[in-house]
């Protein structure tokens, strides 16, 4: 099919749910992806047996359209859980003077008259030596939840996810991917045709009428277009999957810019299942390994957790921010290094007790990954006036979708894709064109 309806660009969650959309209103699209699979941030593998995420992996909290959507499906979902540990300074801590300095934190976040950095406010308000542990805990929280720079992130977006109820979390059973399936095999019997490896670079538009050309210079036709590329890549200008509109929606573009979208390196350490019901492992961090659930430190990949309630021998680890930023050009060898030599600080084991007990490691640099250039988007002080321009569609032909468009406090996650995926849709049905 080189022409439809409307060309979708981007075969991620928000990709995949306007083509469902559309093609239930009975319109034809035709949804152009750059990768050889679907799913973008969603990486749904399976390896000796496991189901693995390279990407999303939560459902956080009880988020109504995620929620839905896997009910429609059939897809169960399993409450996650498990206990805590955090390891500082080579010990295992006791104390949380997150959870000490909270009532503090709320009361002067609750009284902010205007919006500032994060790290803006923590200054003004925590000033004095004693909280500055404190301080680089919520940074490092900030870091690693929310992927951000908290010198850029919204000190009034910090206070809404601090102030939303604490729910439960879940795995969607079979991982997100069960998602993904079940909505390619309804798009396969409808008006809808998947291209796969082909990455868009530009895109003619005037009112009514689209070209969109591929790296291979194939162009596509259609009445409108939908770029549900993430921010990453909409902000570059020089990469593989960058994009050139003609002519270019300046306000849009600039507005791009002036939102944030974090980094992350996530990897997934598989290990000998006898090391998982190892002894050793229970008397360092107070828990066997079964009992875990996350493991807070100053290792340099700091976050790690376990499948909890399942046993599966998997520790998965997650370095956010600025420090994910700052090694997105490392290569995977070395990262690889790094998670070992984080585990041995975290587990008190030499490196190579740690490569003994791998059964395979994997590393997924979203930050070098070209059709994604960073994490997920978060809210920065100019995030709500950004938004108000990308949510105006240019003469109802160029529209543009994806997590980071939405402007609920779940931005960032696969809830918001699908929640901007079914406004922009229901927009396009009713337009008239
Ligand atoms: C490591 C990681 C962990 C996460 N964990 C969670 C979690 O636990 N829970 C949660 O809710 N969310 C999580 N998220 C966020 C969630 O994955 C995203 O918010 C969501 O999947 C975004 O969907 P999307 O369709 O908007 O974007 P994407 O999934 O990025 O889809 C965009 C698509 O566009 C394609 N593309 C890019 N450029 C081009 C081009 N030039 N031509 C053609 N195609 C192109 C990409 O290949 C991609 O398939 C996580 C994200 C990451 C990176």
């Amino acid at each position: 099919m080189e022409k439809a309806d409307v060309i979708i660009i981007g075969a991620g969650i928000s990709g995949l749910t306007i083509a469902r959309q559309l093609c239930r209103a009975g319109q034809s699209v035709l949804v152009v992806e750059g990768r050889l699979r679907i799913g973008g941030r969603i990486h749904t593998f399976s390896k000796s047996g496991l189901t693995l995420e390279g990407g999303a992996e939560f459902v956080h909290g009880d988020l109504p359209a995620t929620l839905e959507m896997l009910r429609e499906y059939d897809i169960p979902c399993e409450p996650i859980g498990g206990e805590m540990c955090r390891v500082e300074h080579g010990q295992v801590q006791e104390q949380d003077d997150f959870v000490e300095h909270r009532d503090k934190l709320m009361e002067h976040l609750s009284e902010l008259k205007e919006d500032m950095a994060v790290t803006t406010f923590l200054d003004r308000y925590f000033p004095d030596e004693p909280y500055a542990v404190f301080k680089d805990h919520i940074r490092k929280y900030v870091e690693g939840y929310d992927a951000a720079d908290a010198a850029r992130a919204s000190a009034y977006a910090f206070r809404d996810e601090l102030n939303e109820p604490e729910g439960d979390q879940y795995r969607p059973e079979g991982g997100y991917g069960a998602l993904l399936d079940a909505i390619l095999f309804e798009l396969r019997g409808s008006q809808a045709e998947i291209l796969l490896s082909t990455t868009v670079k530009e895109i003619h538009w005037s009112a009514g009428k689209v070209k969109v050309t591929d790296a291979d210079g194939k162009n596509y036709h259609a009445r409108q277009v939908v770029v549900t590329v993430p921010l990453g890549v909409l902000m570059d200008k020089e990469g593989p999957a960058s994009l050139t509109f003609h002519p270019e929606p300046e306000a849009h573009l600039a507005a791009v810019q002036s939102m944030g979208f974090g980094h992350v390196i996530k990897v997934l350490v598989l290990l000998k299942p006898d090391f998982w019901k190892d002894t050793a492992v229970r008397k360092r961090l107070g828990q066997s390994l079964n009992e875990l659930g996350f493991i807070f430190s100053d290792a340099p990949i700091p976050t790690w957790w376990t499948q909890y309630p399942a046993t599966d021998p998997l520790l998965t680890g997650w370095l956010g921010g600025p420090p994910a930023a700052q090694l997105r050009y490392a290569d995977d060898d070395t990262l690889r290094h790094l998670a070992i030599s984080s585990l041995g600080y975290i587990l008190e084991m030499t490196h190579a007790e740690v490569e003994a007990v791998i059964e395979h490691i994997e590393v997924f640099n979203w930050c070098a990954d070209p059709y994604t250039l960073g994490a997920y988007a978060y809210k920065t002080l100019k995030t709500e006036q950004a938004l108000q321009v990308l949510h105006v569609p240019l003469e109802d032909t160029l529209y543009f979708a994806g997590e980071a468009l939405y402007a609920g406090p779940e931005m960032g996650t696969v809830e918001a894709a699908i929640r901007h995926a079914k406004d922009v849709a229901e927009r396009m049905h009713h337009s008239g064109r």
